[in-house]
């Protein structure tokens, strides 16, 4: 992709539930490719900024475009596709982040770069992440873990804690959950635990969905088993992405489905905690 094709993109977004969509869509199918190949440009659906729900401190948060997985509860369908995102190079990036670097350190903070699933765009990410470890900002990646494989050894240098989704146990109700298998992420799971890097488990409680109880044991015991895991935390599902898969024109599983109570994400705590983790 040449320079100029990138778009001067008004990046900064209240919420990544703002709906964006085709951001990239004139840019040749060539271009997106090269993009991907070099990793010097990639595609983001937004920044924000002063998050505190997004790894450590406060954080800036870089949303990538691009899943491979469907999950039923996702709440931001519109990050699925690469091509809704704005195209932008990493030093644009690394320019936007750059304004905030002094004021992330003060409240403990940094990037955190999530999606979408960041690991899609790989290369990209890694160029980010290193040019905010070269700023001295604390990094952090959210990521469902399917293609761990992507990354080296070396790579785990440039991101200081991996937020991973850990969605179901079952392995058939993890394909019906997600439509992919959760090996890949738990082998990611394995390497970093065996590189004694941090992870921060996510884990979205869906009634009827993923509050069975005897399911969480399981993932609190492999989580507990890694050694590595400094938190889980338990999401509870909500409907704000409801009218994306709407406007997107998607058949969405969850229309009537509401929001956990206390007492059920109080439950599914309760299980981590039992299997020795930190768990809120
Ligand atoms: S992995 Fe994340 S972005 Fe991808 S479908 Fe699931 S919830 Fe949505």
């Amino acid at each position: 992709m040449s320079k100029t094709s990138a778009v001067k993109a008004p990046l900064e977004a209240k919420s990544p539930f703002e709906m964006r969509v085709n951001l990239s869509k004139e840019l040749p199918e060539t271009d997106v490719q090269s993009a991907l190949d070099s990793g010097d440009m990639g595609f983001l659906h937004s920044f924000t900024t002063g998050s505190t729900v997004d790894g450590p401190g406060v954080r800036v948060v870089a949303w990538t475009t691009g899943c491979m997985w469907r999950c039923r509860y996702c709440h931001n369908p519109d990050t699925w596709t690469m091509r809704n995102g704005y195209p932008i190079s990493v030093s644009q990036a690394a320019e936007e982040l750059r304004k905030y670097r002094h004021g992330l350190k003060v409240m403990s903070g940094g990037l955190t770069v999530s999606g979408g699933e960041p690991l899609m765009q790989h290369r990209f990410v890694l160029k980010l992440l290193k040019a905010a470890k070269d700023m001295g900002v604390h990094t952090t990646i959210e990521t469902n873990g399917f293609l761990g494989s992507q990354l080296t050894d070396a790579d785990f240098e440039s991101i200081d804690l991996v937020m991973l989704g850990l969605k179901k146990w079952d392995p058939q109700g993890h394909k019906e959950l997600t439509g992919r298998e959760i090996g890949p992420t738990l082998e990611l799971g394995r390497r970093l635990a065996a590189q004694k890097r941090p992870i921060w488990i996510r884990f979205v409680l869906v009634p009827n969905l993923t509050d069975d109880l005897d399911d969480i044991k399981k993932i609190a015991e492999f989580a507990a088993g890694l050694g590595n895991v400094e938190r889980v935390e338990v999401l509870p599902f909500h409907q704000l992405g409801r009218f994306k898969w709407k406007e997107l024109g998607i058949k969405y599983h969850l229309e009537n489905t509401e929001a956990p109570t206390a007492e059920a994400a109080e439950k599914a705590c309760a299980v981590f905690r039992a299997a020795g983790l930190k768990a809120n």
